[in-house]
């Protein structure tokens, strides 16, 4: 069994990357990527560990991009850099998506603060390791009695739909493919169905501009996904000769209904051939 899509403290995952490690060794992972958003931090932690486990650990990221026309329209995308470890271009563009998130984060605490939420950002970022993301503003809100979970901080604050809701840089999609291919990495759709597109002729009209434009893989196996979502996904990816990739998106505590490997109510159980063949393309 093994799990392609998992995030450390380093992002907005709970667990460190040691811990991550440990808890794949606990639960039976052979081959475990860590895909944080924007950094490779909790990888570049995590692999000496790996090493000593024998854990088979892949580094990867996940990028928050945007549409070209739409409004606050946001496309996950993961890469998975197989054959050698990202360059030094690739570490720096993801530092300036680092930028734009603490320009966001003032932004969002600003807008908070016109509506009487009383938070600092201090306090956020004290949560947050290499970034602080909304998860982590939701995390504080909870804890000052402004919402009761995840949802409603999202619902009322934090969310694409709140009055308080602040936009932060994100690239077109299109051009995340390309740094990822230009940086050696496998440019893959992460979780198709948060693209949330009304029936299945639009989405895969979507996914085939996406690979027009270089998308090399889709995320068929993800906790969010139904058997029959895995099935469609599958059928894309075979029709469009996208590679098949999948795993649990692990956020440790923020998540807790989702384990490591198996997902949502043991909703996974990826292959080791997954992995195979997306080294064999890459
Ligand atoms: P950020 O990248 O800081 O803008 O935060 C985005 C992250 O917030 C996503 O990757 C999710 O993990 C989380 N998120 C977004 N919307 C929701 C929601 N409605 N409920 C819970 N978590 C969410
Ligand atoms: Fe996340
Ligand atoms: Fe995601
Ligand atoms: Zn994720």
């Amino acid at each position: 069994m093994i799990d392609l899509h998992s995030h450390t403290n380093e992002s907005d995952g709970t667990f460190t990357p040691f811990e991550l490690v440990k808890l794949a060794g606990e639960r039976g992972v052979e081959a475990l990527a860590i895909s944080d958003h924007d950094t490779f931090a909790g990888y570049d932690q995590a692999l000496p560990e790996a090493r000593k486990s024998g854990l088979d650990l892949v580094c990867g990221i996940e990028l928050s991009t945007r549409v070209p026309g739409t409004k606050s329209y946001t496309v996950h995308l993961l890469g998975y850099f197989l054959r050698q470890p990202p360059p030094e271009e690739f570490r720096a563009w993801l530092d300036e998506l680092i930028d734009g998130r603490r320009d966001r984060n003032r932004r969002l605490i600003a807008s908070l603060r016109d509506k009487g939420v009383d938070i600092e950002l201090a306090e956020v970022e004290r949560l947050g390791r290499t970034l602080t993301g909304r998860p982590h503003f939701a995390r504080i809100l909870i804890d000052k009695g402004y919402a009761t979970n995840f949802d409603e901080a999202f619902r009322r604050y934090l969310g694409e739909s709140a009055p308080t809701y602040v936009e932060r840089y994100a690239p077109y999609v299109a051009e995340a493919i390309k740094r990822v291919l230009e940086a050696g990495g496998v440019p893959v759709l992460a979780h198709p169905i948060r693209l949330g597109l009304r029936d299945a002729a639009a989405e895969e009209a979507f996914i085939s501009e996406l690979r027009d434009a270089g998308l090399r893989g889709i995320e068929v196996f993800h906790s969010d996904h139904r058997p029959a979502d895995m099935e469609r996904y599958g059928g894309i990816a075979r029709k469009y000769n996208l590679l098949v990739t999948g795993g649990s998106d692990f956020h440790g505590d923020v998540k807790p209904h989702i384990s490591l490997g198996t997902g949502y109510h043991e909703n996974l159980n990826i292959p080791m051939a997954v992995l195979n063949n997306l080294r064999a393309a890459a």
